[in-house]
């Protein structure tokens, strides 16, 4: 049994060396070497749930040129702070979103163009959503065939500007509220519009009376700037990597697509366009295809650049 143990002692530390040779010859050695790149991940807010905004910090142990993830199927692109080996990027969580724990999954590539990847799971919350009731006119509950082919026509504006591509963030520190008004608690809401059709709430009112200024929630570049059936006229600014802020129910558009746009310039004014119930200012988020809380962004301390 001794000499047995022996035996096992010496073949563990002949492993060991054998890791020790192939670390510093640079061979992959097993899961705890490709890790090495990465020294710390994480995001705020600390509390994921669906519709939530995040964004994902990561500390890498050596420089690189590039690092990249996948998130719920979609790719980010993340980008290096001031200082030391830290990288962010903006992201979200769908507010259809089913709760449940998902990969992170990370690389890293450096200047040798040795890339280094890691997973890291996430734990994504239920959000708290109520139902209300609302009553609207007619024709915004059952459109007629003009109106199916303008609102077809809206789609053709949203989908080209939602595919628009600036490769690096735009934005710079928090984003500020559009409007000096609290906002409602009305994100997430389950709608049923004159007892019939149901919806989703996929932004939050600010109850802005109207000729409100409404300024821009940060830089950007304005991708839509028009008069839309549902949203009334609204202005949609991209502030990179398809994280874009959209401001509805306008009586008035002071900007024009194309148009660059600084954290609290004047867009226009608050109005009560569109399928409305009263005047109001609809603030929506939106990353990539996903739609997260207003509130939780104006309140997420993100960093300068
Ligand atoms: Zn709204």
């Amino acid at each position: 049994m001794i000499l047995r143990h022996h035996e096992y002692l010496r073949s563990l530390r002949r492993v060991r060396w054998a890791a020790f040779v192939l670390l510093l010859l640079g061979l992959p050695a097993g899961n705890a070497q490709q890790n090495a790149g990465f020294r710390l991940i994480s995001w705020s807010p600390l509390r994921l749930e669906s519709g939530s905004p995040v964004l994902f910090r990561v500390e890498l142990s050596r420089p690189a040129d590039e690092v990249h993830g996948t998130w719920l199927d979609y790719s980010l692109v993340f980008t290096k702070a001031h200082e030391g080996d830290t990288w962010y990027a903006l992201a979200g969580i769908d507010v259809e979103q089913a709760p449940g724990t998902f990969a992170l999954e990370l690389s890293a590539t450096g200047p040798n163009g040795r890339e280094v990847h890691t997973i890291k799971q996430v734990v994504v919350l239920p959000g708290r959503y109520k139902t209300t009731m609302l009553h609207v006119e007619e024709k915004y509950v059952e459109p007629d065939a003009a109106t199916l082919q303008r609102i077809a026509a809206d789609k053709v504006v949203k989908d080209a500007a939602f595919a628009h591509q600036i490769s690096q963030p735009l934005w710079a520190g928090s984003f500020r509220s559009p409007v000096p008004f609290s906002p409602t608690d009305s994100f997430g809401t389950r709608r049923m519009f004159n007892g019939k059709l149901a919806s989703i709430h996929r932004g939050t009112d600010f109850h802005a009376p109207s000729g409100t200024p409404v300024v821009a929630a940060n830089d950007g570049e304005v991708v839509i700037a028009q008069g839309m059936f549902y949203e009334g006229n609204m202005v949609v600014i991209d502030h990179g990597q398809q994280f874009t802020t959209m401001y509805m129910h306008l009586s008035k558009i002071e900007v024009k697509v194309g148009d660059r746009v600084s954290k609290g310039e004047r867009l226009g004014l608050s109005g009560a366009t569109g399928r409305v119930t009263g005047p109001h200012l609809h603030l929506g988020v939106r990353w990539q295809g996903v739609y997260v809380d207003p509130v939780v962004l104006l309140g997420l301390p993100l960093p300068k650049r």
